[in-house]
């Protein structure tokens, strides 16, 4: 045992249980709650939670004496117990321990002594009741809180008797900082705090529910979770953190909370095809048109099934899917290959996406075949596949804890990759340098050692500057140059124009802060850098990750423990997506279209089907060829376009121009207004398959709910329609299709379904059956064919379109915690829309004062390509002559105001600077978060979901 072994963990070791209430292996123990004390021969007994192992020493877990002790601590807790109907050994989100205890004790109730309760109750979070009457100031929650999360929005107020756990300064919780992470519902042990059940799904005891091991369906981090599925009602009533690596129980609120939006009344159940008058096709819902109107958006602020229906007809599956292949094969027969193209999707499966790719080069020869990967990091991936030859990271997020300084670059964690800020956090509080670099004041700079704020775009001139002191200090790793890098003189040239004060001339940040951050990681024995799509999103995308990659590669900071390049993806499933071959220049795993040993291994594979040589067009170019009559027939697999592409305007001309558009997806979107078949297709939670998660983790995702309706898992309409093109795809499951990729994928050689286990893999992973995989690459050389990482010197150019007289803000758009992509799925989770019911603009507050708008005032804010109304909101994290617009809201659509400029490598959109201008309109939202009396907003928006939660358990 190693030093300082707990006596609780030793005897846990060799299977001795220890009863505790205040301890879990998870937290730092406190030895509060002294139920675990145990007799080690002293005068005392010892709380064997925090009393070390001595050599030598005697312990006695469950002497007479021990027992009788814990069964009248026991006693004594159960005395102001409230009135429960749990039973312990069926305990329901939160395992009532201390019950279970009073079960094992033979202890009732009536046996305390009743103290008269009275210490309150509150039910202000829409998913989570707490009650104090319950509470045993374990403090598990608190350490939950701080030490696992790292939100530290729990702590005590009151005296004696009157203690309470408080939220901030004793808020009601939902009027407090916290973010519904659920981590204290997960840990306390007397059921003070408890989930709420959502959309009057009982949450029942756990022996009555199913209990199904998957994956969460949002974010790229992955988080492994349980479903616990009421079968009579195919719903799922909770969800708990599971263990695995990567994520280690913990959920955010999405993963925890955010799972109802597959048992939504407004689910696809048949498909439909357009009716003959309604042609000519066009948008059909009046929110989205060039114009959002935040303030007069229906409640929900989702497409209006009503308005949108009727131009639809049901139809049978057969003919839905006849019509799909005869449709695109007379396009395809009449343009050619270059007059179809399909949009896949990263919310959908490795097998899915791999399917999808197929279908579209060897059903219909072309390479014309993207998805949202494009609109994320397609920047960084063009920049490390031409620095380092693979697209995926070097590390693990949960490396971290090995570094010594690690850099977040243009990342809104918090809020985009909840778990991993976890780890971020918690790395910090174990001595890791955080530097936090982004224009936006996001919630992980207040808990960094250094916050740059640099001004947005320019990223490059901050980052050659540190390159600059980097060298000039001779922090560089010479050997590491000598042996691994290439193009340094060339880097080492450029950086030298860039001194500290001519870069802080053009970021911002000051000079001595760019030579302590260049100090700070020319001396850590070992630096990470973690970076977001701050710094991807923007036409010199790809720039900004060069300087990423060639700040590691200098000072040998790839290739260790604690060291690496990590960009942290966005959807749960686009890295899966890219490496299943989703993207245009690429076949599965990366390999070139263009190369002819590569297309003749996939025409082979793929029954001698002639692939197309050249490469494919790109989300952003099949808009564009879409709009000249280039791409005529498109195919749209879970994505929507309408709302996740820059300048909206433009979109909805090319929608509208397509012959024909076919969309699979759960619900009607945006984009499937434009379509001529909608075809309903499965949720995530209805359908098994693999997903690979940022950190390369290929896990499997179960089947936890039946599909309503007709519905059909997708991989099975994708094979459906291949078939009636004439491209066999026979296949008898997911696990069948997983079996085919990793043949033809050298990354994910040696992994099937049946090794890959509870927890997934981390490729590539020479040995599955014994091994989680591979954390760390290039220890020897990088993925490039001569082994060197390639650097490439970046001169940083400004923006497209800088703010000017007309238009003298500069826009920043982004996600919100609670709100995934278009909202489609996050607006009709009860959790999720009650928390951010509706759009805001985040302004700085000498800008609001100076236009007098007050938080909550409507604002408009125009760009060249259209405008918004929303209302205000004030922000300390915002720079003035900066707003930040989230981009999920159809009805004050951000990307009507984006810029489709993009970066010419990655041809990723601007989506993070273009000029606006932001005027008052007149008239204040009702509430924090709402809208004008009868105009929607959180007040419409919450009052049907509140009617759909039912009282707390
Ligand atoms: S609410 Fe639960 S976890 Fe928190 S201190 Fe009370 S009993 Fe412990
Ligand atoms: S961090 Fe991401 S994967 Fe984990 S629970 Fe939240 S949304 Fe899901």
């Amino acid at each position: 045992m190693p030093e300082g072994t707990t006596i609780w963990d030793a005897a846990k070791s060799v299977g001795i249980d220890i009863p505790v209430l205040c301890h879990d292996e998870r937290y730092d123990p406190v030895g509060v709650c002294r139920v675990c004390a145990v007799d080690v021969g002293a005068r005392v007994y010892a709380a064997a939670c925090v009393r070390p192992c001595e050599d030598g020493m005697d312990v006695k877990t469950a002497t007479p004496e021990v027992e009788q002790r814990r069964a009248t601590l026991t006693q004594l807790l159960m005395a102001d117990q409230p009135p429960t109907d749990q039973d312990p050994k069926e305990t329901t989100t939160a395992d009532n321990e201390l019950l279970a205890l009073a079960r094992r004790y033979g202890i009732e109730r009536e046996d305390g002594i009743p103290l008269g309760g009275g210490r309150g109750e509150d039910f202000s979070n829409p998913v989570i009741a707490v009650n104090h009457d319950a509470c045993i100031l374990c403090d598990r929650c608190v350490r939950a809180c701080d030490d696992i999360q790292g939100n530290d929005v729990i702590g005590r107020s009151g005296k004696g008797y009157s203690t309470l756990i408080a939220f901030d300064l004793n808020d009601p919780m939902g009027e407090s900082s916290c973010v519904t992470c659920g981590e204290c519902v997960a840990a306390c042990p007397t059921g003070a705090i408890v989930n709420k059940p959502i959309n009057a799904v009982p949450i029942k005891p756990r022996t009555e529910l199913d209990s199904i091991d998957t994956v969460c369906p949002y974010c790229g981090v992955g988080c492994a979770l349980t479903y616990h599925v009421d079968r009579d009602r195919n719903a799922i009533s909770f969800a708990d953190g599971r263990e695995q690596p990567g994520s280690q129980r913990r959920l955010c609120v999405k993963g925890r909370y955010g799972w109802d939006y597959a048992s939504s009344p407004q689910r696809l159940t048949t498909p439909l095809i357009r009716r003959e008058e309604s042609y000519p096709k066009g948008p059909l819902s009046s929110d989205v048109r060039g114009e959002g109107r935040g303030r007069r958006h229906k409640p929900g602020g989702l497409v209006d099934y009503g308005e949108v229906l009727p131009h639809f007809r049901e139809a049978s599956w057969e003919e839905a899917l006849d019509l799909v292949a005869s449709r695109l094969k007379d396009i395809h027969a009449d343009g050619g290959p270059g007059a179809i193209a399909g949009f896949g999707s990263a919310k959908c499966s490795n097998e899915e996406a791999y399917l999808f790719q197929k279908l579209i080069r060897a059903g219909f020869g072309t390479n014309n075949v993207d998805h949202c990967t494009r609109l994320c990091h397609a920047s960084s991936v063009a920049a490390l596949f031409e620095g380092v030859g693979s697209g995926a990271v070097s590390t693990t997020y949960g490396d971290i804890v090995n570094a010594d300084v690690a850099i977040l670059a243009g990342t809104n964690t918090t809020a985009n990759h909840p778990v991993a800020s976890s780890f971020f956090k918690q790395a910090r509080r174990r001595g890791t340098t955080l530097v936090v670099v982004d224009p936006r004041r996001e919630r992980i700079a207040d808990h960094a050692d250094i916050y740059c704020q640099l001004k947005p775009g320019t990223d490059v001139a901050f980052y050659n500057g540190i390159m600059h002191e980097l060298i000039a200090n001779d922090w560089v790793d010479r050997e590491f140059i000598a042996r691994r890098v290439t193009n340094y003189g060339e880097l080492a040239k450029t950086v030298r124009q860039y001194t500290p004060e001519r870069a802080a001339q053009i970021c911002g940040v000051d000079a001595d802060t760019i030579r302590e951050v260049a100090r700070l990681w020319g001396q850590a024995a070992a630096g990470v850098i973690y970076w977001g799509m701050g710094i991807s999103q923007h036409t010199t995308g790809t720039d900004n990750a060069r300087c990423l990659i060639a700040m590691c590669s200098i000072t040998g900071n790839v290739g260790r423990q604690g060291t690496g390049l990590h960009p942290l993806r966005g959807q749960n499933n686009v890295q899966g997506a890219s490496d299943a071959g989703l993207i245009p220049m690429f076949y599965p795993d990366y390999q070139l279209v263009t190369r002819d040993d590569a297309r003749e291994k996939f025409a082979d594979a793929w029954g001698g089907r002639e692939l197309d040589p050249e490469r494919g067009l790109t989300v952003t170019e099949i808009i564009a060829s879409a709009l000249q009559g280039g791409v005529r027939g498109m195919y749209m697999m879970g994505e929507n376009p309408f709302l996740s592409d820059p300048n909206v305007n433009k979109v909805r001309k090319a929608l509208s121009a397509l012959e024909f558009l076919v969309v699979q997806d759960i619900f009607l979107t945006e984009t499937a207004e434009f379509a001529d078949v909608v075809l309903p297709a499965s949720s995530y939670m209805e359908k098994d398959g693999t997903y690979t998660n940022t950190d390369r983790r290929v896990q499997v995702g179960r089947k936890a709910l039946e599909p309503p309706g007709e519905a059909r898992e997708d991989w099975k309409i994708v094979c459906d329609i291949a078939v009636r093109i004439g491209l066999p795809m026979d296949y008898g499951s997911p696990s069948d299709v997983f079996d085919e990729l990793a043949s033809l994928m050298p990354n994910y050689a040696g992994l099937s379904y049946d090794n890959l286990g509870e927890s997934g893999k981390l490729y590539p992973n020479p040995d599955p059956e014994h091994t989680d995989g591979t954390v760390v690459l290039f220890d020897e050389r990088f993925g490039t064919d001569d082994g060197k990482a390639h650097l490439v010197p970046a001169e940083w150019l400004p923006a497209k379109e800088l703010p000017d007289e007309e238009f003298p803000f500069i826009l920043n758009t982004g996600r919100l915690l609670e709100h995934w992509h278009t909202g489609s799925m996050t607006r009709r989770s009860y959790a999720l829309d009650t928390i951010q019911p509706e759009a805001h603009v985040y302004l700085n507050p000498d800008d609001a004062a100076a236009m007098g708008v007050g938080d909550g005032d409507f604002v408009r804010i125009t760009s060249r390509r259209g405008s918004i109304e929303l209302s205000a909101r004030i922000s300390h994290r915002d720079t003035p002559g900066t707003c930040f617009v989230p981009f999920h809201f159809r009805e004050a659509a951000a990307n009507v105001l984006t810029i489709d400029e993009i970066d010419p490598h990655g041809k990723i959109p601007e989506y993070k600077f273009c000029a606006v201008k932001v005027e008052p309109v007149g008239g204040r939202a009702a509430t924090n978060g709402g809208a004008e009396a009868g105009a929607g907003g959180r007040a419409d928006a919450a009052a049907p979901a509140a009617e759909r939660a039912g009282p707390a358990t």
